[in-house]
């Protein structure tokens, strides 16, 4: 028997084949995702207590890993739900579903993502969303939105699929009213920084605490280095955003990925982008400036096949998994969870699963003010995962969100 027999009897050891704890302290074993070591991991009142090491696991058949939960900063939706295009549809019990579905997949925090649309829809689900912050059934793991757009470059191919006709310059006034909707949660927003007003929008919106992210943009090395100077922090999901013909010298990805200041998003789920990309890009700015994001859509975890938006475009999902607006031939976001781009990266890049949950938990953590959580030590929140590594995704046994268990696989 292992020691602090007394102890054990009052909490539990949770190993492969034991269910859901229903005391406010337990603990958990499984391999660190920092060097595969054995580890103990107690959890008290929803945080994590301590992280000791240990000589072996006390179930010797358990295989997993564990880790803290994976955070994505760009989820437009999940699972059937849309933050962005439900009209009037967006409601808290949907949020709850697109969440329930994103924990299965180990994402414990996210930021769901409202792009280009009009000024009454965004005030509206902003403030649908503002409700999910403090949704006891959530367990926090929505703690803030990411805003992405409608102060984009309007041109095809920069543009992506928003749509062009909410494209618009960037308005502070109006910003703050979606501010004011959402609760005064917007932690982060993607604009084009070479649109009228953009380089001091950027700098008021870095004054108030907010990230701005670059992203869906064609501005010059100037521009983006004064963005840069002006509190831009990150390029978002770079290397997409972009038109397909660009000057091979005069483009917006080399002065982006030249700038040691300004980190990157990449989205890692095989379609958008090649594997030479990412290696390129992970090298200049390494596991210190590099998160994932998942940039997944509602056609997520929906059958392959043909759907209409309901601005009436046609989208098609794949069998593969490959989301895309035909009509301007450019992908259509994501249909892959951000646990599909630990391992992704993993494969391409040859960085260690360390690196991998850095770049998915961490960095994130990090850069949106989420210092509760984003690594396993003591203090956290107890957003933990126990899992092994599949093919082509993480293949999740269990998910605790606040110390408490919400899922755990068949
Ligand atoms: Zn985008």
């Amino acid at each position: 028997m292992p020691k602090g027999n007394i102890f054990i009897s009052i909490c539990m050891i949770v190993s492969a084949n034991i269910i859901q704890p229903a005391a406010a302290q337990f603990q958990l074993e499984g391999y660190s995702y920092l060097d595969g070591s054995p580890v103990r991991v107690e959890i008290r009142d929803g945080k994590i207590s301590t992280v000791e090491r240990i000589e072996k696991l006390t179930d010797e058949t358990n295989r997993l890993f564990i880790a803290p939960g994976l955070i994505d900063s760009q989820v437009n939706g999940y699972a059937g739900i849309s933050f962005s295009f439900a009209g009037g549809e967006l409601t808290r019990e949907g949020v709850r579903e697109a969440t329930k579905a994103l924990w299965k997949k180990g994402v414990t925090s996210y930021l769901p993502t409202l792009t280009t649309n009009s000024h009454e829809l965004l005030v509206r689900n902003f403030e649908i969303l503002a409700g999910a912050i403090d949704d006891e059934a959530l367990l926090g793991s929505i703690p803030g939105f990411h805003l992405e757009g409608p102060y984009i470059n309007p041109e095809d191919g920069y543009r992506g699929a928003h749509p062009r006709q909410h494209v618009r310059k960037p308005d502070w006034d109006e910003f703050m009213a979606f501010r004011q909707a959402s609760g005064d949660h917007i932690l982060t927003v993607t604009l084009a920084p070479e649109m009228e007003g953009a380089l001091d929008f950027t700098r008021s919106c870095t004054a108030e605490g907010m990230v701005v992210a670059l992203g869906h943009h064609n501005a010059s090395t100037w521009i983006i280095d004064q963005a840069v100077a002006n509190g831009a922090k990150i390029s978002t999901h770079l290397g997409n955003g972009c038109a397909n013909m660009i000057n091979r010298h005069v483009n917006p990805i080399w002065p982006q990925l030249a700038n040691d200041q300004l980190s990157i998003s990449i989205i890692c789920d095989g379609f958008h982008l090649l594997p030479e990309e990412i290696r390129v890009f992970y090298g200049i700015k390494g596991p210190e400036r590099t998160i994932l994001i998942s940039d997944v859509t509602s056609y997520a975890a929906l059958p392959p096949g043909e759907y209409q938006t309901p601005d009436g475009e046609t989208i098609e999902l794949t069998p593969g998994g490959m989301l895309r607006y035909p009509a301007q031939n450019v992908l259509y976001g994501s249909a892959s969870a951000i646990s599909k781009g630990v391992v992704h990266i993993m494969k391409v890049t040859g960085c260690s699963l360390a690196d991998a949950i850095r770049m998915a938990s961490t960095n994130p953590a990090d850069l949106y003010g989420l210092g509760d959580r984003g690594m396993m030590e003591p203090g956290k929140r107890a957003d933990l995962i126990l899992f092994t590594i599949g093919n082509d995704d993480l293949e999740i046994q269990r998910t605790y969100v606040r110390g408490k268990l919400v899922f755990k696989a068949d």
